[in-house]
């Protein structure tokens, strides 16, 4: 028994630099409004219509698989694979519906993960109720939670309604498990991870690098973005998903 775990552990020391090498980056990109800059807001935090569907365009035609967080077991299985998500539930992220519409085909099956804010759903350049349904129900999206105040969670007090009431709501909209949640302003704590544990299975941060798996504990709850700006050309983009200079 003994010789075995020897003969284990020195098979370990000579395998793991060639894990290393394989060691795989898998992109998690951040957006906000997907719509022409009305010079209200921060213009960083806009993507056109336009360049938004060219960096989906380059997706498609690079062979990459959209994924959201209900398939994290198929990273293993798939080409490429990348996360798009959105957060704050703006309105202006119909234009994304209508662009994976348009896109969408046998081989490219776009899809991504809207983080809203439970309490603003329904505001004016909000997404409503029926909006959410419609969006969960179309296959593309994935609607998950960005709390239900925007909140910095390291600050806040109250738990209850802004983990576990504000997945009720969207879960009582979409008919739909809600499992991730992005923390506002991408802050979080140990505390904060421990309050996401008792409901969501991942936590996305702002962190500005590709998610590297590891194995480590809980790093699911400190998944990492990218962000796609107003200001990322196409081939800003490339390089930002496919992991070169990043
Ligand atoms: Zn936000």
């Amino acid at each position: 028994m003994r010789k075995f775990f020897i003969l284990f552990t020195i098979l370990l020391a000579i395998s793991f630099p060639s894990l290393a090498l394989a060691e795989k980056k898998i992109p998690i990109l951040i957006y906000h409004s997907i719509a022409e800059y009305n010079n209200v807001g921060s213009k960083e935090l806009f993507v056109t219509p336009a360049n938004f569907e060219k960096q989906m365009g380059y997706l498609k035609e690079k062979g990459f698989t959209l994924l959201t967080f209900e398939q994290w077991n198929e990273l293993g299985r798939v080409e490429k694979p990348i996360f798009i998500t959105f957060d704050d539930g703006y309105k202006n992220n119909l234009n994304v519906y209508r662009i994976f519409q348009k896109i969408s085909d046998s081989r490219f099956r776009p899809a991504a993960t809207l983080f809203v804010i439970s309490d603003f759903i329904g505001r004016q350049n909000r997404l409503s109720r029926e909006e959410l349904k419609r969006l969960g129900d179309s296959g593309y999206f994935s609607i998950q939670s960005h709390t239900a105040t925007h909140t910095d969670l390291t600050k806040e007090k109250n738990f209850q309604h802004e983990l576990k009431e504000s997945k009720e709501v969207i879960q009582n909209i979409t008919g739909k498990p809600v499992i991730a949640l992005s923390y506002p302003y991408g802050t979080f704590n140990k505390k904060v991870v421990n309050e996401t544990k008792k409901y969501y299975k991942f936590g996305l941060t702002t962190t500005p690098s590709a998610y590297i798996p590891k194995g480590a504990k809980d790093e699911k709850y400190y998944l990492p973005r990218l962000y796609v700006k107003y200001s990322t050309s196409l081939e800003d983009f490339g390089r930002l998903v496919e992991g070169v200079n990043r």
